[in-house]
């Protein structure tokens, strides 16, 4: 099972201070910053999705380049712009383009055309491209039941289905006359189990051995498992399938039991600021991280300090207080009580409730990132499980990847920088080379 990393330019900043929060003063970001593949010894991940949408920018959103990165990316390539070819570990590491669909979903086409997209891949250098598609944002199994059949779906859901599979076949017979170098990947889009298996069927039959499912994003695992078994009904040996945008993680060792030999996620960099309470992975588990928001540059407490509600010298002392009480702790230097005595007070100006103190209670106490061998956890400490700001929060995300990709997915030991990684978690024989 191979993992690709969505790109969104995620970098930290090396000279980042923990206990001052100082930078550099000659920190260049693009010179300096590193990527997760560049902050562990072994990098976390398989390979790099990067998305033209979030390169270009499209009607609906913004790109995450700015021009000169943009340019810089088509001028060098894909591996010289993430500095894949430094060292021999990251050498490995495979890079795939794609639209990025889900931006420009409420589009009535995709913006870029066959051409410009196929253009973008050589540009860049990718391995693998996937072809222009487009999502349906809908989701009904009861419709294969239909007596009425295809009469019964949506107009919509029908067009962007036949607009994707003509775009595939536009795509891969473009690809061929312009001796494309990077291998071609079609897409499936459905609204069903049975509209994904036709889908894959036509691509199959249109050439493609390469097949990516598109639009899964929100379905609950027994509808991807559905969806999966309908296309193995369908699908050739020698079709090997990549998943979109997974955001079951847990679920990826079935998906691998049918079929998925490849798939993307930003879940595990994602929870670690997004989600309410599991924000620090472990191997079975997970923890909330401890919230200890700055006072300044906080828009809520500014406006709570100005109604005088807050006193500002009072908060800007329990921030203080909090942070310094926190790495005494985690030195052996000062009690869990007085650690959380500190941290309830500070949470009290924030207005952070009883149910969320005592999750984090459950992770001051039990101390889990003395346990991680990343590279992430040895360097920071109680830091990483402290919810404040990018360097910290994204950095707890990276130690996300680590755990996801070496511990839950389980690859091996020589794939490490810990010596002791578990056994795979996966069925054997799923491992395909792309
Ligand atoms: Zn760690």
């Amino acid at each position: 099972m191979r993992f690709f990393f969505p790109d969104s330019l995620d970098q930290v900043d090396p000279s980042f201070n923990f206990e001052t929060e100082d930078r550099s003063a000659t920190r260049i970001r693009q010179r300096d910053d590193v990527y997760a593949h560049e902050l562990f010894q072994r990098p976390p991940y398989d390979g790099l999705l990067v998305s033209k949408a979030i390169v270009d920018g499209t009607s609906a959103s913004n790109g995450k380049y700015t021009m000169a990165q943009r340019h810089r990316l088509l001028r060098d390539g894909v591996r010289e712009f993430f500095r894949l070819d430094a060292r021999a570990s990251t050498s490995r590491l495979k890079t795939m383009g794609d639209c990025g669909a889900f931006s420009y979903v409420k589009d009535d086409r995709p913006p870029f055309s066959v051409h410009d997209v196929i253009e973008f891949y050589e540009s860049c250098g990718f391995d693998l491209g996937v072809s222009v598609d487009h999502v349906i944002l809908g989701y009904d199994a009861e419709l294969d039941a239909s007596l009425l059949g295809l009469e019964a779906v949506p107009t919509d859901w029908r067009r962007r289905r036949e607009l994707t599979l003509e775009l595939a076949a536009d795509f891969l017979a473009a690809h061929r006359s312009s001796n494309a170098r990077f291998t071609p990947i079609g897409v499936a889009q459905g609204w069903s189990p049975h509209s994904y298996r036709d889908s894959v069927k036509a691509l199959q039959s249109i050439g493609y051995k390469r097949i990516a499912l598109g639009g899964m994003v929100a379905l609950k695992t027994p509808d991807i498992l559905r969806c999966l078994e309908a296309v193995a009904e369908t699908r050739s040996p020698s079709t090997s399938l990549h998943l979109f945008g997974v955001t079951r993680i847990e679920s990826i060792g079935q998906f691998a039991e049918h079929g998925v030999e490849s798939f993307d996620s930003t879940s595990p960099l994602r929870q670690a600021f997004k989600d309410d309470k599991d924000n620090y992975y472990t191997r079975d588990g997970s923890y909330t991280a401890i919230r200890v928001p700055q006072v300044e540059g906080n828009p809520r407490l500014e406006k709570r300090i100005a109604a005088g509600e807050v006193n500002q010298d009072h908060a800007l002392r329990a921030e203080r207080a909090c942070l310094q009480i926190l790495t005494a702790y985690d030195k052996g230097h000062a009690g869990s009580d007085d650690a959380l005595s500190a941290l309830a007070e500070y949470s009290a100006i924030h207005g952070i409730g009883q149910q969320q103190l005592d999750r984090e209670k459950r992770t001051l106490e039990n101390r889990p990132w003395k346990e991680c061998p990343c590279a992430v956890c040895k360097a920071l400490g109680i830091h990483v499980v402290i919810f404040r700001g990018a360097e910290r929060n994204r950095r707890r995300g990276f130690h996300n990847l680590h755990v996801f990709y070496f511990e839950r997915l389980g690859r091996s030991a020589s794939d490490s920088d810990s010596p002791d990684t578990s056994e795979s978690r996966l069925p054997a024989g799923l491992i395909h080379e792309w």
